[in-house]
């Protein structure tokens, strides 16, 4: 369904009655393509507090110019992870407040934290403070910029991570704090395919955010599953016909689903993403129990049971990527939505207990992306002005594509993010509702 608003309010007539009724003004959002893959602009640099990260050879290698030359910056990084005090803070203003008026449109700004020292209550009290800083900074700097805070312990590490969030790809996310390990991975042979040699199994492929991630996948290299319900046929033979992978007809809930995936994969998997996800929404109140009961078991039982399923069978291969698929709702709470809410922050429980074991016993990373308002079948079903509300009431005033969280679960899948566990990612433009 396409934004009608958004394509009106970049004409003049548009511009004009949106400044003057104060309405949202969204701006086109620079996403990824194979003709402009990255920033249009330069990249500068800036420290707040005493650093010790070896930051300048990883941003380097972003390919973003760091020389006045490059014009307005397109990505502001500012290295705060030696902030310990208040008065230290006082450099992330010193530092920011003169450049944030330059930052392109579609530009992003990166804070780069430490992780909380529960020894030194002060530095914690600062280092908490960049949180609410990033936060708030993401929800006033308009024109498709976005603001997000890594603490992160070793610069080489993070650098997928840094990539991703320099680059168009993360364009719809913003507002985000993410926690980077000092766990070292090997960068890919091949940069611009870097899954080449590895096979990526996508749960509801067949349409929605699951075409969007398994075309993804296909692009960065990846031999892709397209995996969905049998009555969802056609539509997974033509996913998968475009993006030269294979359909896996399989209903998520069947007891014996994670040892038929095992057995249609013999030779093992390296990325699983469980997109499947159902809604069957109704006040409490009005619930029947088979409303409750469908949405938990496939939002959230069958993910717990074929991930164990999997990992117990060894089908995870080492350095394998686990990718699950909650939702605002599961953070922020729905009215409608008790069964969904319920499945989807039970998704968020299951990536936080299961991530360290799963990089201790089997080397696989697990994470969750957790989508906003995205335009697919799904919301365009819903109410005009609860749309309208749900596009809006976003930083970024405006929905998601499919696309955005795609490009979210490939930097997870990335291969040089062994570093990234345990991690719950918005993609949401910074959704006014919730956390
Ligand atoms: P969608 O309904 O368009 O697609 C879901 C796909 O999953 C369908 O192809 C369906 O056949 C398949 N599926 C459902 N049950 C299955 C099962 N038991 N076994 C195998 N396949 C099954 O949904 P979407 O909007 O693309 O959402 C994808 C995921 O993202 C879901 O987990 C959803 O909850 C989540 N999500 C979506 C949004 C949004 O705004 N669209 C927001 C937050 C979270």
């Amino acid at each position: 369904m396409a934004d009608r608003y958004l394509s009106f309010t970049g004409t003049a007539p548009g511009r004009f009655l949106t400044r003057r009724l104060g309405l949202p003004r969204p701006a086109p959002l620079r996403r990824w393509s194979q003709e402009r893959p990255a920033l249009d602009g330069g990249l500068l640099h800036l420290t707040a507090g005493a650093s010790r990260l070896d930051l300048a050879p990883v941003l380097a290698r972003t390919g973003l110019p760091t020389d006045e030359a490059a014009g307005k910056p397109a990505a502001v990084v500012l290295d705060a992870t030696g902030v310990r005090t208040v008065e230290d803070l006082d450099e992330v203003h010193a530092a920011l407040h003169p450049v944030v008026r330059s930052v392109a449109e579609s530009g992003r700004i990166v804070v780069l934290g430490a992780p909380l020292d529960t020894a030194d209550h002060h530095q914690a009290a600062a280092q908490q403070a960049l949180e609410g800083f990033t936060r708030s900074l993401g929800k006033e700097t308009g024109g498709g910029r976005t603001v997000n805070l890594v603490r992160l312990t070793d610069a080489s590490a993070a650098e997928s991570t840094l990539r991703f969030l320099l680059s168009p790809k993360s364009a719809y996310v913003s507002g985000q704090v993410i926690a980077v390990g000092d766990q070292e991975s090997p960068a890919p042979e091949d940069a611009d395919r870097p899954l080449t040699g590895r096979t990526a199994l996508v749960t509801g492929a067949a349409r929605g955010i699951g075409e969007a991630v398994a075309a993804t996948l296909a692009r960065d290299g990846a031999e892709v599953v397209v995996l969905d319900v049998p009555q969802a046929e056609e539509d997974a033979r033509r996913v998968a016909e475009r993006i030269g992978g294979s359909v896996l007809l399989l209903d998520m809930t069947a007891a014996d689903a994670g040892a038929r995936i095992a057995e249609a994969l013999p030779g093992g998997l390296d990325v699983l993403v469980h997109n499947a996800g159902i809604t069957r929404d109704r006040r409490l109140v009005n619930m029947a129990k088979d409303r409750w009961s469908s949405v938990l078991d496939v939002n959230l039982g069958s993910v717990l049971r074929t991930t164990d399923a999997l990992l117990e069978a060894g089908a995870l291969r080492r350095d394998g990527r686990i990718v699950t698929t909650a939702s605002i709702a599961g953070i922020a709470g729905n009215a409608g939505q008790t069964n969904y809410g319920a499945s989807k922050a039970g998704v968020t429980g299951l990536v936080r207990a299961l991530a360290p074991r799963a990089l201790a016993e089997h080397g696989v990373t697990v994470n969750a992306v957790a989508p906003g308002f995205i335009e697919t079948k799904m919301t365009a079903a819903v109410p005009l002005i609860i749309r309208e509300a749900g596009r809006r009431m976003n930083s970024l005033a405006q929905g998601g594509l499919p696309v955005d969280v795609a490009e979210t679960t490939a930097w997870f899948a990335h291969p040089g993010s062994g570093a990234v566990n345990g991690q719950v990612v918005r993609v949401c433009g910074q959704s006014l509702l919730g956390a």
